[in-house]
């Protein structure tokens, strides 16, 4: 006989994640009570994933208990907050043991990489789909934002963007690779590093910062719009993978670093007189430099035959 809810939460959900002194009350009760820490901001987002949307119907459990995770820690990491804890809202079509079993291994071996303690939810029969509410903290007014870009500011970016891309197309079957290249390219689609440390690391020195979850290109158009500004961004600079490049071409890759999802790198701005000490974050996870900010709007793309105004969206750039 399938397990039921109360044995899947009390054998996968039970004590996942780390271990924390702020948490008083944890799985196991109506809800959950932690401390508040003195000086600081409480810090708090939730995201959906679901199945067929967010990812392959039949991606990985493992995969999708560490995805439904790592894109809410990577809202927390574009905040500049440390994470805490975790709530998770699982809506699965069947009590399968072994992809719950999955599932949970995957949230729970990243929620200990970061010091998340799972601390509640709720589990209910339903289409697959995993909603995760996760609360940080930050040093009390020091949150990062999207608002606060200036003209005359430098923007970076982390990591090579366009790989995770690029990794689910292979899934998909739209491009090809082999080797290490494909390994490369589905580990970064299936397993996404949230940029955490590197957040934390930018209070401070960012003026601005977005996670890339919908494409760069989109994502820098949004942080514009809400600073009030607008940006030049030097296609020449972005950053491309060699397995990027391998696999999809230098015209593709270039559409992929641009303009693909599920990448969870952090686009930010930062003075011109930050340069150094954005450079010293390579310690942590490279960063590239790739344009600037601009007074007037819209989002303007330079350099490798590329030169396009994006005043009215990305939606419409393609090829
Ligand atoms: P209630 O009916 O009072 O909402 P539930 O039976 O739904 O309580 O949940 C019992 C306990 O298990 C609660 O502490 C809840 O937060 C936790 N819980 C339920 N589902 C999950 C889950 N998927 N992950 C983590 N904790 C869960
Ligand atoms: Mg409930």
């Amino acid at each position: 006989m399938p397990p039921g809810e109360f044995e899947l939460i009390a054998r996968y959900f039970t004590g996942r994640g780390a271990a924390r002194d702020d948490v008083k009350i944890s799985v196991g009760d109506d809800a959950a009570v932690v401390t508040p820490r003195a000086g600081a901001e409480l810090v708090l987002a939730l995201d959906t994933i679901v199945a067929g949307v967010h990812f392959p119907a039949d991606t990985g459990a493992r995969f999708v208990g560490h995805r439904a995770l790592a894109v809410n820690l990577s809202d927390l990491a574009a905040m500049g907050a440390e994470p805490a804890w975790a709530l998770l809202g699982l809506t699965l079509p069947a009590a399968d043991e072994s992809w719950v079993s999955g599932f949970a291994s995957g949230l729970d071996e990243l929620a200990r990489r970061f010091g998340v303690a799972l601390i509640g939810g709720d589990t209910t029969r339903g289409p697959l789909c995993a909603t995760v509410t996760v609360g940080g903290w930050v040093p009390a007014g020091r949150a990062l934002t999207r608002s606060g870009a200036k003209a005359g500011d430098d923007l970076w970016v982390s990591g090579t963007p366009g790989d995770a891309g690029a990794g689910l197309a292979i899934l998909q079957g739209k491009i090809a690779a082999s080797g290490a290249a494909r390994e490369e390219l589905l580990r970064r689609f299936l397993l996404p590093e949230p940029r955490v440390g590197l957040g934390q690391a930018l209070r401070g020195i960012a003026s601005a910062c977005i996670d890339v979850s919908d494409g760069l290109a989109g994502d820098l158009e949004k942080l514009c719009r809400a600073s009030g500004v607008g940006a030049r961004l030097d296609c020449a600079r972005l950053p491309r993978s060699a397995p990027l490049l391998e696999a999809a071409g230098d015209a593709a890759a270039m559409r992929f670093a641009l303009a693909a999802g599920d990448d969870y790198e952090l686009l930010f701005s930062a003075p011109a007189a930050a340069r150094q000490s954005v450079e010293a974050l390579e310690r942590i996870v490279p960063v590239r430099f790739i344009g600037s900010i601009s007074a007037e709007p819209g989002v303007r793309l330079q350099g490798a035959g590329i030169e396009r105004d994006l005043v009215h969206g990305f939606d419409h750039f393609d090829g």
